[in-house]
């Protein structure tokens, strides 16, 4: 009979039994190191490249973003969206055009960010995207222009 298969004597199992009890005891006094996302908030570093995000008033509607993607996450959207004069004058989106994006998908490879040409376009310290149902998952450009919170509030109704 090898070692590994002598079978435990009472003393063992007791020690076994009391140790597991000692652990359970000592941990139970420890900070908790889960926490409940995304209610409760990480702090990420700045240059993270987390979810997408999108300046409606930017969007010229070129499509380069979604031309560059490289497995289909960024689909181009009707949206009208009233732009204020200034911006209408600067960055004019004459077809109502923005992107939407599969942020279950998104690889946050950057290129998005790296070819839009007016910065409309960003990848931001957000990692939250937490969403009940599947469908609401593609972000419509609306909801890109938005903080995870305030999408979160509006997914739990
Ligand atoms: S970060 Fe990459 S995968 Fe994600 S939307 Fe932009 S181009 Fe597509
Ligand atoms: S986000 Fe940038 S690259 Fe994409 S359609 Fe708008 S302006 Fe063009």
């Amino acid at each position: 009979m090898t070692q590994t298969d002598r079978i435990p004597g009472p003393i063992e199992g007791i020690a076994g039994v009391l140790k597991g009890v000692w652990t359970v005891f000592t941990n139970g006094f420890k900070p908790r190191v889960t926490r409940q996302v995304p209610e409760e908030k990480l702090d990420y570093p700045t240059r993270t490249t987390g979810r997408v995000f999108l300046d409606l008033d930017a969007c010229i509607g070129c499509t380069l973003c979604e031309q560059i993607c490289p497995n289909g996450t960024i689909k181009m959207a009707t949206f009208a969206y009233g732009k204020k004069e200034e911006f209408e004058k600067k960055y004019p989106n004459r077809r109502q055009l923005y992107p939407s994006v599969d942020v279950s998908i998104c690889t946050h490879c950057n290129l998005c960010e790296e070819i839009c040409p007016t910065g409309a376009i960003t990848l931001e310290a957000e990692v939250d995207e937490v969403h009940f149902e599947r469908g609401n998952m593609r972000y419509t450009p609306l909801m890109l222009s938005k903080k995870e919170s305030e999408l979160w509030e509006g997914d739990k109704k």
